[in-house]
């Protein structure tokens, strides 16, 4: 097995017996898988999560080299793959709880997220604690007799505080809690949530390890006793990705790295830029100061995406459609990680009950793509221009 990443996202999951000799793992579409004879059949039962043809469902060579390659960069005992990404963080969660457990989730957590805990969880009689991300070891305090797992998020995609994993986690092993962690935003590249002792690792492949914006897909890692709780659970739940987004997952991965620092490279040129702009209140990138722990995203991640937001002196939500709707570059629409730029007002005092939400004016979250820096901050200067004729600053 490879060392270096770099040649990891090259080789991973390149099995000779599923790639039969062509370089990318083909798309192998079924629901039937034949068997040679009623002896094989009785073999196949008896194992039906090892990777061997059983059923369309349990997958195919095309969705076993994707699982293989991100077991590898995750340092996992085994990778699920599901439908979404959400679809990932709500099957790993699932495979941790039971009726009557408490559960702690970060106020930053992904909107989606938030919704399932406070209704389909609710509903099995699982209570939900949203809690400070920024609270690291005193999360221990939270900790009550019936907690299960803390649901970590780090940086907050919308928010971006990044959390001390380090500390929940040695709160939570202390007390038997088990871990999860959205780590879309860093991707297995720049932060690896099992080295640090999470007990499961979800990322939205639809956003960077895809990276082209044309497939929804999630996975989830895990490690230890996690892994055969969230095998069941997922294989329980029904979920498996079609091969042809797996196909395409497998593809965007082989050059996650190069696409990743250039996303990092030119979302740090936009970002300087906007720091220095006097309609800028704040900005939320982890590798500046502004952004709330910025001092642990220093010490824990090797590097950084092209998602951050900003936050403006003044004006309305409404007020930045004027910034907003006349963008040559920068288009507007939920997700990212595509190579392409988006921006997105989202006001944050939406989706929080833990912390409140304070700032003098809204906030905008920025996708930088592949495009030259240079043509992005021309982009956003006449934006700015707009937005400060309409504001009458
Ligand atoms: C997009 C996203 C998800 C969900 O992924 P989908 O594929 O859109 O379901 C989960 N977590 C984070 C942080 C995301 O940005």
């Amino acid at each position: 097995m490879a060392d270096n990443e770099d040649t990891k996202l090259v080789t991973g999951g390149r099995r000779k017996e599923w790639t039969h000799g062509i370089v990318n793992p083909p798309v192998y579409r079924a629901s039937t898988c034949l068997f040679d004879s009623y002896a094989q059949l009785r073999e196949r039962i008896a194992d039906p999560s090892a990777k061997h043809l059983f059923y369309g469902r349990k997958g195919t060579p095309t969705q076993w080299a994707l699982e293989e390659a991100l077991t590898e960069l995750e340092g996992a005992d085994g990778t699920m793959l599901f439908p979404s990404g959400i679809a990932a963080v709500t099957t790993a969660i699932l495979s941790l709880v039971k009726a009557g457990d408490h559960i702690l989730i970060t106020d930053s957590a992904y909107e989606p997220t938030r919704t399932f805990a406070n209704g389909m969880l609710k509903a099995m009689n699982i209570e939900t604690q949203f809690y400070d991300p920024l609270l690291g070891a005193d999360i221990a305090n939270l900790i009550q007799p019936n907690t299960s797992v803390i649901v970590t998020e780090s940086p907050g995609s919308l928010t971006f505080e990044v959390q001390d994993i380090p500390a929940i986690v040695a709160a939570a092993k202390e007390k038997g809690v088990s871990t999860i962690t959205d780590n879309t935003w860093a991707t297995p590249l720049f932060f690896k949530p099992l080295e640090h002792g999470i007990d499961i690792s979800v990322e939205a492949c639809t956003k960077y390890i895809g990276g082209h914006s044309d497939s929804m897909i999630g996975s989830a890692s895990a490690k230890g006793p996690a892994w055969k709780k969230l095998q069941r659970t997922a294989f329980q739940m029904g979920h498996m990705v079609s091969p042809d987004d797996a196909f395409l997952t497998s593809r965007g991965l082989r050059t996650l790295g190069v696409r990743m620092k250039t996303h990092q490279e030119n979302a740090l040129v936009v970002a300087a830029w906007l720091k220095k702009h006097p309609m800028v209140e704040k900005v939320l990138h982890p590798a500046f100061e502004d952004c709330p722990g910025h001092a642990t995203w220093a010490r824990d991640f090797k590097g950084s995406c092209g998602l951050f937001a900003i936050v403006l002196k003044e004006g309305s939500y409404p007020d930045t459609a004027a910034l907003v709707d006349d963008m040559k570059l920068f288009k507007m629409g939920f997700s990212w990680g595509g190579y392409e730029s988006l921006i997105l007002p989202s006001d944050p005092s939406n989706f929080r009950t833990a912390t409140k939400w304070q700032a003098p004016g809204p906030l905008l979250r920025l996708h930088i793509g592949l495009e030259d820096p240079d043509d992005l901050i021309a982009d956003l200067e006449a934006g700015f221009d707009r937005y400060t004729r309409h504001v009458g600053a």
